[in-house]
């Protein structure tokens, strides 16, 4: 079986990650390797903010739970994501998405997504995870003139659908507003969501987890599932688990081989950062651009950005078909060439990090919160890129639901995990995607 779509270096564990956020976390709790045999009710594999925040749950509910991931803690997306906490989590457009649900349980998953942000705000508090936390609201640029009627039409539909106080900020509002791109154009102020330190979080949350009294081993691949009559036996290197039920936080990372339930269903894709040197306040000054506002663009193929309490600005792009070490020169040079056509005040400042990772995306472009087999292995996958805050709230519910209390799903997420057709062709879909996406980009459709 194939046990991944891309170049397998993205699935070396003992490669580190050149984050900012590595670079600058400080050390986070000790997650030593699996060693021996483990019992516990609840297996929870992958280490990130969806299994961390499902560990935490289980916890909570009194019901025994070990965590196992294959890296080192914090190496998954959670550890190395943008720290947009916000919206989102699909990439069906919210008339689609009353389309097939209805207006009714279509409010009840946006409810869900700001709900998710803010329970991200809460297990911070509840933790005192000290993360760096930034201003609220989220701003997203029109990148062509035709996209400023598409933001416009999903102001109004914010406002009448889902009561948000979504607005349209014009260029002027912006330079106020100290957000000013080359590309100069109006953009949506959403009032939801913060940014934060990924990583300072993840820590957070990984202290809390074990100071519930629930363990986490990282460098604990699970090379083999097998079924021990009603339980599961997850096998890794140097141990194994034994669990009457499982919980799979994999996201992006998420193997091929790790169970036929799930091999053919994730399209896996890249996404890229870079982040600059400080930028001093002249310069900032001199490009307008001095809020720490969380912002990304309207292309499908878009850019985040934002800028960090020390003057650097991350600056990230979903994109690139290839995760062989060898392509990343390109990608990071192409991130360069458009933070210099879109911060042309900042475009000698130079670049300290550059880094990326997996993302997942599914059939129907949806995330899925679901039951396999027996009923005894629970999922939560599928983020699109936006799993900092689902994955958490999404992670607790999993982790509810597996505890065996009551657990409300919109009809959205609830779902089986359909399987692509034709699986094997993923990364020649993707591919005639990203095609199709680069064209509509650059024609603002
Ligand atoms: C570069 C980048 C930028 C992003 N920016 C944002 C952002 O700004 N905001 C946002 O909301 N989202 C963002 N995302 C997406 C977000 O990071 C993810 O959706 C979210 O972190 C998923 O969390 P998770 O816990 O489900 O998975 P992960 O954090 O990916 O954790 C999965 C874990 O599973 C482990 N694993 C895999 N296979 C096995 C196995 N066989 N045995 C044991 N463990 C295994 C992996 O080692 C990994 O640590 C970004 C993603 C990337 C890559």
């Amino acid at each position: 079986m194939v046990r991944s779509l891309h170049h397998p270096s993205i699935h070396d564990y003992g490669r580190t990650v050149p984050s900012w956020w590595a670079a600058s976390a400080g050390k986070g709790p000790d997650a030593p390797p699996l060693k021996g045999t483990v019992q516990a009710e609840v297996a929870v594999i992958g280490a990130g903010v969806t299994g961390l925040n499902a560990a935490l749950a289980l916890a909570r509910a009194g019901v025994s739970a070990v965590v196992v991931d294959a890296a080192p803690l914090g190496w998954g997306a959670s550890g190395r994501n943008g720290g947009f906490c916000c919206l989102g989590s699909s990439k069906r457009s919210w008339q689609q998405i009353i389309r097939q649900f209805g207006l009714a349980e279509a409010r009840r998953f946006f409810n869900l997504q700001a709900a998710a942000i803010d329970h991200v705000r809460d297990v911070i508090a509840e933790h005192a995870i000290a993360c760096d936390k930034g201003p609220p609201g989220e701003l997203i640029f029109a990148h062509h003139r035709h996209a400023r009627a598409r933001l416009e039409a999903e102001a109004e539909m914010m406002r009448d659908v889902f009561r948000v106080d979504a607005l349209m900020m014009s260029r002027a509002d912006l330079r106020e507003f100290g957000l000013v791109t080359g590309e100069n154009r109006p953009g949506l102020m959403v009032p939801h969501g913060f940014p934060l330190h990924p990583l300072k979080y993840l820590h957070g949350l990984a202290r809390a987890v074990l100071a519930a009294g629930v363990p986490v081993h990282g460098e604990s691949p699970v090379t083999a599932w097998t079924r021990e009559g009603a339980r599961h036996r997850l096998v890794t290197p140097g141990g194994e688990v034994l669990a009457d039920r499982v919980a799979v936080a994999t996201a992006g990372f998420t193997r091929e081989d790790l169970s036929p339930a799930f091999a053919g269903r994730l399209l896996p894709v890249l996404s890229n950062i870079i982040v600059t040197k400080p930028i001093d306040r002249a310069a900032r000054i001199a490009q307008g651009f001095t809020s720490r506002t969380m912002c990304a663009d309207s292309r499908r193929l878009l850019h985040y950005f934002r800028l960090l309490p020390d003057g650097r600005l991350l600056f990230g792009a979903r994109g690139g078909i290839s995760a062989a070490p060898g392509a990343e020169p390109a990608m990071k040079a192409r991130l360069e060439g458009d933070l210099a056509r879109m911060f042309p005040a900042f475009a000698g400042v130079g670049v300290d990090y550059f880094w990326r990772g997996l993302t997942d995306i599914t059939f129907d472009r949806l995330p899925h919160l679901g039951t396999v087999e027996d009923g005894s292995v629970h999922y939560l996958l599928g983020f699109h890129g936006n799993g900092l805050a689902m994955g958490s709230l999404g992670g607790a519910m999993m982790g509810a639901r597996l505890a065996g209390l009551p657990v409300d799903l919109p009809a959205a997420i609830s779902r089986p995990l359909p399987r692509f057709p034709l699986s094997a062709l993923r990364q020649t879909y993707l591919r005639a995607a990203y095609a199709a996406y680069g064209l509509g980009d650059r024609l603002g459709r």
